[in-house]
């Protein structure tokens, strides 16, 4: 049993003015295997006076002096991995190749962001003027449970490069993950304030940090209804806001795919991250003439799927993350079955022989219309649904026909032809033939998938602001 009753503030841990208890659980058991103390509005007043008292001095370091502390940052996020990927298991119920993804994930974006920083001019000219990229100042950053560890650094990572000092707000569910990163940060030995860390609920850290003066920018993944309450929080004050948000991504399959090639990356694309993942391809779109032909094999598929404990090197689809949640996918399973579509795989309830943990069956509808609850909203769990189209026209319709636009698949023996698809998607990321991640690309949504973009040098800039100098020389 862990007991977390510290928060980061000011170089420092120190017990939260906070008391409320919150206990974090197992999924894959549902035992509680800890408690942490949630830091409440005033512990957030105080990470936030940190930060700001930090910023003038960090705000002036070089990028040289940057790109140390991140390097630093790396390897000692790095050197927790081990412990890190335990925590992922045990507090998430990641199955262990995900699981050892995201531990490597949390401290390789920290390397990604020195590199970015390295080749990033800070710089540049326009006409007459010299334009300088300035740190926006304090910088809120809320993270959601389906990704804490990463989350945290990856957000933190491009802060911090552009200059801006930080206050975290973690997920309240994933507390074990993020001792173990704060822990490895602070043995980074960064000045003092530059970040700060208060697990606390949304409703008052997440709350306080959104519309506090003295926060000039947020970044905020999670889901879209909390996202529009954050950006009316921070619209008072005009704060520069990132949102990445909630997706309902298509999965187009043209007509000529080879379906032993595609059908096993569909399967992987809505499963992934057990079906938690915002850019899950949880809309698969499939030629009507090929239906029967697509749902034999994607029965095939989900049938060697396994469901179940995380720890067994076989499972791809572990437990939801809490008793909600498992709820939530149950609750559109039912409604999917109400509505009239078919059910070609998994369906209510715990897999076989599971009577324990929130594990639900991994879940294939046929027979679905874009209309349809299922396909509209976003689950967050391994459900996925399969949508027939007339030609490329209806597919692209079909596909655009949604208030997201994380990201979008296209599948085809033609990259060319699957290319011109890809150029009509409304989506920030569509991945042709190919679910592989690309760390230095752009990252975000169109329509209500989110604003703004993480990663890259598009990532950086979110936190920084261009000032045009004029002079006479
Ligand atoms: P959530 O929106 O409930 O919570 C996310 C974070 O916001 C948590 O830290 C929570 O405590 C905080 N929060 C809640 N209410 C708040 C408020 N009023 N003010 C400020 N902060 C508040 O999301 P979740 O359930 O933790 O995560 C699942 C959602 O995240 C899904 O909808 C998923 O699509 C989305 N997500 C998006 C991405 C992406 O990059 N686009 C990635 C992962 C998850």
């Amino acid at each position: 049993m862990q007991i977390i009753d510290k928060v980061y503030i000011d170089g420092t841990f120190v017990t939260p003015h906070g008391d409320e208890l919150f206990e974090l659980f197992n999924p894959a058991t549902e035992q509680v295997i800890g408690r942490v103390r949630l830091a409440d509005a005033q512990d957030a007043s105080n990470a936030i006076s940190a930060a700001k008292r930090a910023f003038p001095a960090f705000s002036r370091t070089d990028k040289r002096e940057r790109i140390d502390m991140l390097k630093r940052m790396h390897e000692a996020v790095a050197a927790k991995e081990d412990e890190l990927f335990e925590a992922i298991i045990e507090e998430y119920g990641a199955p262990v190749s995900r699981g050892r993804w995201m531990a490597r994930h949390a401290s390789s974006v920290l390397l990604e962001a020195a590199k970015v920083l390295q080749d990033y001019a800070f710089t540049r000219r326009a006409g007459t003027a010299e334009v300088v990229m300035q740190p926006l100042g304090v910088a809120g950053l809320i993270t959601p449970w389906n990704s804490n560890a990463g989350f945290i650094c990856g957000k933190l990572a491009a802060a911090l490069a552009a200059g801006c000092t930080a206050v975290v707000k973690p997920s309240e569910m994933s507390a074990i993950q993020t001792r173990i990163v704060t822990e490895a940060l602070h043995a980074a030995c960064l000045p003092a304030g530059v970040f700060n860390i208060v697990t606390g609920r949304g409703e008052t850290v997440g709350a306080q940090i959104s519309s506090h003066p003295d926060v000039a920018k947020l970044s905020f993944t999670g889901s879209t209804p909390v996202g529009k309450s954050i950006l009316r929080a921070g619209a008072d004050t005009l704060k520069r806001v990132t949102l990445e948000l909630g997706g309902k991504s298509p999965v187009i399959v043209l007509d000529d795919a080879n379906f032993d090639q595609i059908v096993p990356l569909a399967i992987q694309a809505g499963f992934m991250n057990s079906g938690q993942a915002c850019i899950a391809g949880t809309r698969i779109l499939v030629p009507s003439r090929r239906l029967a032909e697509f749902e034999a094999r994607v029965r095939e598929e989900v049938a060697r799927t396994q469901a179940g404990d995380p720890r067994d090197p076989q499972t791809s689809v572990g437990p939801m993350v809490s008793r909600k949640q498992w709820e939530r996918v149950q609750r559109y399973i039912r409604i999917g079955i109400d509505e009239g579509a078919r059910l070609i795989a998994g369906g209510e309830g715990r897999p076989d022989g599971i009577d324990a943990g929130w594990f639900v069956r991994p879940t294939v509808f046929s027979d679905v219309t874009n209309d349809m609850t299922i396909a509209r909203e976003e689950i967050f769990g391994p459900v996925l649904s399969i949508i027939t189209y007339r030609d490329t026209d209806d597919a692209i319709a079909i596909a655009n026909d949604t208030n997201y636009g994380l990201q979008a698949y296209v599948f085809s023996a033609d990259e060319e032809r699957a290319r011109a698809v890809a150029s009509r998607i409304e989506a920030g990321r569509v991945l042709v033939n190919t679910l592989a991640h690309e760390p230095a690309a752009p990252f975000g949504g169109f329509k209500q998938s989110g604003i703004g973009r993480e990663y890259g040098s598009f990532g950086l800039e979110a936190f920084l602001e261009p000032k045009a100098v004029l002079a006479t020389s």
